[in-house]
Order: C-alpha cells, then sequence, then structure tokens
C-alpha cells in the first residue's frame, strides 16, 4: 500500500517520505529509528531538577501565546500542575499549541528542565495530552521515544503519529527467515522485532530487536557470499599442474629472498590453480608488500604450460609499469621465450615492439601471444583469448564494490575461445582489511594475507608538523630536491566536494610555485581527464617534475622510486590507514625517506591518533585503529555503496559476524539453491539488488 493512502499523508509529506527511500506503508515501518530518548520516568513535579530530563504528568492550568519584545518570537507559555505542584513551560514558534493544551486537560511533558528568572522551566518539551485511548501507551513522552533521522518538515514526531498506528500490521509481514535459524540463534520475530525496535518496552528489548535486524542483513550477505561462491565453483577452468623444478628455479633465480608471506600466498595460489574449480583469491597486503612478484609466479606457471594470462590494472601508468616488470622477469624464463603483450587505449606493445591494436587482439585470440597486460577496456568483452587460464585484477578495491560483481561476470563471459572453462581470478589490494570486515565484505572470496614487508628497507620516518614547523620542513624539502630527490603533495580532504578539493589543490599549486620558484611543480586532481592525469604522473615518474601535487585521488599502485619526501596537508582529516597508503609511496629506494604529516589542530585526540602512525608501521594494525575510531562505513566506503545502517553498525561485530556466517553456511550446504526457502529467496534478491551486490 502507498503511503500517501495511509491518514493524513498527502502527496506533499508522500514526497518527503520519498526522499528518505520510503514509498509503501511497508517500507515506513521498516524506518528504523537511530536510538530513544528515555522518558520512561514519570516524576512527581515538586521533584523535578534543574538541567535534567524529567516527565511530567498534571493539568494545564493555562496556556497562552505571547510575544517576546526582543526577538519578536511567537512564545507559547503553559502552566502544569500536579499534586505535588505546579511548573511552566515555553515552546516557541508553534502557536497552534494553546488549542492542544486546553484548560484541564491532563497532559505529559518530556524534556529538559532549566532554572530561568527565578522559577524551572521545561523549554520546548515534548508533549502529549492524555486519554482514555492512550493511557499508559504513550507515544511521544512517558516511555523509551523513538528518534528517527529526520529531515526537514518531517520530524520524529511526525513519523511516530504515522508509524505506531502501522504497528498492528506487522503481524502480517511473513517472516522470510528459516524457523531453525530463528530457534538455533534467539532470535525475536521479524513481527514483534518491527513492534519492539520501533516502541519498546525496555532497552533490552529493543537492543533484540536490533540484533535481529543486524543478524537479518548480514545473514543476507554471508548467504549471498556463499551462493556466489558456489555459483562461480560450479564453473570450471583449466587445471594447472603444479611446476615445482620451474618455480624453484625462478625463485632462486630472484635478485631477492622472498618473505615467508609472499611464499605462503604463491603456495595457497598455485595449490588453486591445480584444481578444475576456478580460483577466486583476493591477495592483500600493504603497498611495497610485493604483491607483483607472487603474481608473477602464478602466471609463469600458466604460460610454461602453454596457457594464457591476462593482468589489469586501473590506469595506463599500472599497467604499463607491470608490462615492463613483466618482460623483466618472464620474457625469457626456463628456456623459453615467452610473448608478453601491452594494450591500453593509447598503446600497444609484444615485447618491446610497437604493434597495432589489432594485431594484440588477434593474436590473443590465436593463441601467439602468452600473457596480456591492460587496463580494464581489456574485460569489456573485445578480448577473446584462446586459452586463457588465469586472470590477475591489480589494486581491485579501485574497481569498486559494484564492479566487482561485475567483473566475475564479464569475466565468465570471456569464453568464446574455450567455451565452458572460465579463467583463474586472483585479485590484488593493498587495503588492509581487517579480517573480520573481510569476510563479510569479501566473503565470496578465498584471502592470502601479505603481512610483511621485504627485509632491509629503510625506516620511513614519520613526524608531526605544526604550522610553526612549517618553514623548515620546507627548506628540508628544497634540500631534497636539490640533491635529485622528489616531492608528493598531498592536498586536504574535503568530502563530498570534488570542486573544493580541486580548489584546494590548485591554491597549494600555486602557493607552492612561489615558494619553490626554481623547481618544476605538477598538479594532479580528479576533475582533469585520465588522459592528462597519465600524462602529468608519467612526468612525475621520468622526473620531469620535482614535486607533485595531488589531491586523495592520486593512484596508489605507482611505483615512484626516487620521490623521497610525503608532505599531507590536514593529515587529521585521513583516516590512519589512507595515511599509512600515502606514506607507502615513498621509500622505495635506498635513499632516506621522510613523512610529514601537517596539522593546525592541537587536539590531544588527534595528535594520539597521528602517533599511531609514527609508531606503527602495519597497515593491518592501522586499519583496525581506524575501524575502532572511524567505523567501517567510513573507512572503506561502504557507505556509498547502500548498504544498511544496522548491517554497517555491525561490520566490525566478530560475534554477529561468526554467528551470521555459520548460519549462512549451514543454510547453503543444505540447499544450495534455496529451493525450500522461496521467502528467503526472494527478500535475497531484493536485498542484493539494493545494497548493489548485483
Ligand atoms: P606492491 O605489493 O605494492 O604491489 P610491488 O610488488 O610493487 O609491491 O613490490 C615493491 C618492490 O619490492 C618492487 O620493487 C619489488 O621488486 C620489491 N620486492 C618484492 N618482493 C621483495 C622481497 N621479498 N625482497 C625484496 N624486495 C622485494
Ligand atoms: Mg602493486
Amino acid at each position: 500500500m502507498s503511503v500517501q493512502k495511509l491518514y493524513k499523508i498527502g502527496p506533499a509529506y508522500a514526497k518527503k517520505l520519498q526522499s528518505l527511500g520510503i514509498k509503501t506503508a511497508r517500507d515506513l515501518l521498516f524506518y528504523f529509528p537511530f536510538r530513544y530518548d528515555d522518558f520512561s520516568d514519570i516524576t512527581k513535579i515538586a521533584d523535578v531538577e534543574i538541567d535534567q530530563i524529567a516527565t511530567i504528568q498534571g493539568q494545564v492550568v493555562e496556556a497562552r501565546n505571547i510575544r517576546t519584545f526582543k526577538k519578536r518570537m511567537a512564545l507559547t507559555e503553559a502552566i502544569i500542575e500536579d499534586d505535588s505542584g505546579a511548573i511552566k513551560a515555553v515552546w516557541f514558534n508553534q502557536p497552534f499549541l494553546t488549542t492542544t493544551l486546553r484548560t484541564g486537560a491532563t497532559v505529559n511533558l518530556s524534556g529538559k528542565v532549566s532554572f530561568s528568572k527565578n522559577e524551572l522551566v521545561f523549554s520546548n518539551p515534548a508533549y502529549e495530552v492524555v486519554g482514555y485511548n492512550n493511557l499508559k501507551n504513550y507515544t511521544h513522552t512517558g516511555r523509551l521515544v523513538p528518534v528517527y533521522h529526520e529531515i526537514y518538515g518531517l520530524s520524529s514526531r511526525w513519523l511516530r503519529f504515522h508509524i505506531k498506528p502501522l504497528l498492528i500490521f506487522a503481524k502480517k509481514i511473513e517472516e522470510f527467515l528459516p524457523s531453525e535459524i530463528i530457534k538455533s540463534h534467539d532470535l525475536l520475530s521479524c513481527s514483534l522485532a518491527i513492534k519492539e525496535i520501533h516502541f519498546p518496552e525496555n532497552m533490552e528489548i529493543a537492543e533484540e530487536a536490533k540484533r535481529r535486524f543486524a543478524f537479518e542483513e548480514i545473514f543476507l550477505i554471508q548467504l549471498w557470499n556463499f551462493l556466489q561462491r558456489g555459483k562461480w565453483q560450479n564453473n570450471e577452468s583449466l587445471k594447472i599442474h603444479f611446476q615445482e623444478k620451474l618455480i624453484k628455479e625462478f625463485v632462486v633465480s630472484l635478485p631477492f629472498r622472498l618473505t615467508d608471506s609472499q611464499r605462503k600466498a604463491a603456495w595457497q595460489i598455485l595449490r588453486d590453480l591445480e584444481k578444475s574449480a576456478p580460483m577466486n583469491r583476493l591477495l592483500e597486503g600493504d603497498v611495497g608488500s610485493g604483491k607483483t612478484i607472487v603474481a608473477i609466479i602464478a602466471v609463469l606457471e600458466v604460460v610454461s604450460q602453454g596457457m594464457q594470462a591476462a593482468i589489469m590494472a586501473p590506469t595506463e601508468i599500472l599497467a604499463e609499469q607491470h608490462y615492463n616488470t613483466f618482460l623483466e622477469y618472464l620474457s625469457v624464463q626456463g628456456g623459453k621465450n615467452y610473448r608478453i603483450a601491452l594494450l591500453t587505449g593509447s598503446k600497444s606493445l609484444l615485447n618491446g615492439e610497437k604493434i597495432s591494436r589489432n594485431e594484440v587482439l588477434s593474436k590473443a585470440r590465436a593463441g601467439e601471444v602468452d600473457i596480456v597486460i591492460g587496463t580494464h577496456a581489456l574485460i569489456q568483452g573485445k578480448v577473446v583469448f584462446n586459452n586463457l587460464a588465469l586472470a590477475v585484477v591489480d589494486e581491485q578495491h579501485r574497481f569498486g564494490v559494484e564492479q566487482r560483481a561485475r567483473l566475475l561476470k564479464t569475466i565468465t563471459s570471456l569464453k568464446d575461445g574455450i567455451p565452458d572453462k572460465i579463467p583463474h581470478l586472483l585479485s590484488m589490494t593493498a587495503t588492509p582489511i581487517p579480517r573480520t570486515l573481510a569476510l563479510t565484505i569479501f566473503g565470496d572470496l578465498d584471502i592470502s594475507l601479505l603481512t610483511e614487508m621485504p627485509k632491509g628497507r629503510k625506516k620511513i620516518i614519520t613526524s608531526i608538523v605544526p604550522p610553526a614547523g612549517r618553514r623548515d620542513i620546507y627548506y628540508f624539502a628544497a634540500d631534497e630536491i636539490k640533491k635529485g630527490r622528489q616531492i608528493f603533495v598531498i592536498c586536504p580532504l574535503i568530502e563530498d566536494s570534488d570542486i573544493l578539493e580541486v580548489k584546494s589543490a590548485t591554491t597549494e599549486f600555486e602557493k607552492l610555485r612561489k615558494i619553490f620558484p626554481r623547481f618544476k611543480i605538477g598538479l594532479l586532481h580528479g576533475r582533469l581527464k585520465p588522459k592528462e592525469k597519465e600524462e602529468i604522473m608519467l612526468k612525475f615518474k621520468n622526473k620531469e617534475t620535482d614535486v607533485l601535487v595531488s589531491t586523495s585521488v592520486v593512484e596508489v599502485g605507482i611505483d615512484i622510486p626516487n620521490a623521497t619526501v610525503m608532505m599531507i596537508e590536514g593529515a587529521d582529516r585521513f583516516g590512519l590507514a589512507q595515511l599509512h597508503q600515502f606514506r607507502g609511496r615513498v621509500g622505495r629506494s635506498e635513499y632516506q625517506s621522510h613523512c610529514f604529516l601537517f596539522t593546525d589542530s592541537q587536539a590531544k585526540k588527534t595528535h594520539q591518533r597521528l602517533n599511531a602512525l609514527i609508531k606503527c608501521e602495519n597497515g593491518f594494525e592501522l586499519a583496525e585503529k581506524d575501524l575502532k575510531i572511524r567505523g567501517p562505513g567510513e573507512v572503506y566506503g561502504i557507505r556509498q555503496s547502500g548498504m544498511p545502517d544496522l548491517a554497517m553498525a555491525n561490520l566490525s561485530n566478530i560475534k554477529l559476524i561468526s554467528e551470521t556466517r555459520k548460519a549462512a553456511k549451514e543454510i547453503f550446504e543444505k540447499d544450495p539453491l534455496l529451493r525450500n526457502y522461496p521467502r528467503l529467496k526472494e527478500r535475497l534478491k531484493e536485498f542484493a539488488r539494493n545494497i548493489h551486490l548485483e
């Protein structure tokens, strides 16, 4: 039923409701409060105290509208009395109140009491006329009162007034959670939970109601993950035998020793490749932890057996960087020559020679090229391979939550060369996502972690710079440039405003041009076309510029060993993990690198937070800290994904996550197609659509 058909909701309110995503009476029932005002204790007027929240019940002695002299505001004043005494209440700009608060009427007032002109006063309290129809069953006072996220013209009071009468329909809402899950996890039924989340008897039951809905949301995500995983594993991939001798020789020939986590990750991947069910693995490790070489090992295993591999990167520069790295390590290996191609919007190369884009495509189709490296144009259905056995997606977080799902589909459809085989998939990311969170948002993937950095890296010296220290840092930076080094400057994060961010970066750029008139400075921001961005990055990489000023959008994976100074303006605005990512862009050479965190803030909390960065060099630890301080929505950009609030608030709730995972697994194993759970299946579809999983 559309909300507009409900009592006293006309088109104007319906429109407002729609802006909150509420279209039907059912939607309104599912619009949950985010907190409660505890107005449950009714006290005698004589016991009311200054600066306390109180609820009283009494009779209206009088109520009248007056105008304040100075501010010309409409003021409603009422006197309420009970058998212990009387108290004044005032409201601003609500002159219609006098018709509600009629002399002699019994009313409840709930709110804060202050002391003004020698008397106690309720100012702008919640009010409610008590009558035979609501005795002990109050809505706005005298109970735990739900408070909703409001928008202009749609108050919590309005929402309470309209939601409460709908609660009788809550019974009609069908339960979609399997009864065995409700039972074994001791959950409230949907209808009871609806009632109790809006108008709870007490805080305990309100929590229970919230738990039910949080459970349901995360359960759905988990179940979706299991189904996705099941679907993916029902596909068939090429089995790739472990080439022990070749891989061992390759590893020994490297100019460095693999770290233990690199070995372990490579081992996990090689094991996956031996199966006919396709791999779907995420390789997660800090910037600089050496993910590329792990991918190279997997690719070598594949191409050594005459099969093809594709590598996708989010930008052209990164793709080209990989192309060069792959050429360096793999063009001649184990006595074979491999054919490695680069395919981006602006370039196509084969083993260092220019060839046309079409030639790359036809060679891929004919199996005359072993490795194709490119931007994500690669997976847009244009490239057909002869026998693609492995696809690697670098910096996969750059492809976004939504694109990830699409990616799987696209790759699956890339089967023209071999009708029923799909490639094994390896995704890589430098976003250190804590395990609990990864189990939910990447629950359909297997995860390998690189938890350590290669040995012998120089520590990056990190320091907090207050305004007074700025000059010294500029002198220091100038010295570094004179020594031939390069510098990154990251501008403050300005949330939700691309334009302001660009403006601040431009201002910073102009400022630095004055400070360093003799150096060459580049400017990078989100408003530039991809091509322009690439050019600016390339100039920096080729040392044509000394300083790169950038907004926070700057590419993560790019390797610029010659950069030794990372300056971050407004550092307090960034999350720790993000700061850590920026810092990871320097310290890649034999030179000592520095990271300077500029901040004007003197708040102790800010300094504590930034100090954590000085002490800690582990991205995972910092991510855990971030998660605690700022919550998952902020940290991982999940907020934009349409993830429901309760699920979001619980993404770091380890207990709930393992509980829901267990429940989802149970259902999935029992009935992988949800044949016996039609309502659950329906709900899951709707849910996946809403949070853009599909
Ligand atoms: P990321 O994980 O950020 O993608 P890369 O794969 O680009 O990191 O590696 C960063 C640098 O570290 C590269 O120059 C690479 O050659 C080097 N490297 C990788 N593994 C090791 C290792 N085990 N020991 C020393 N250097 C390594
Ligand atoms: Mg990388």
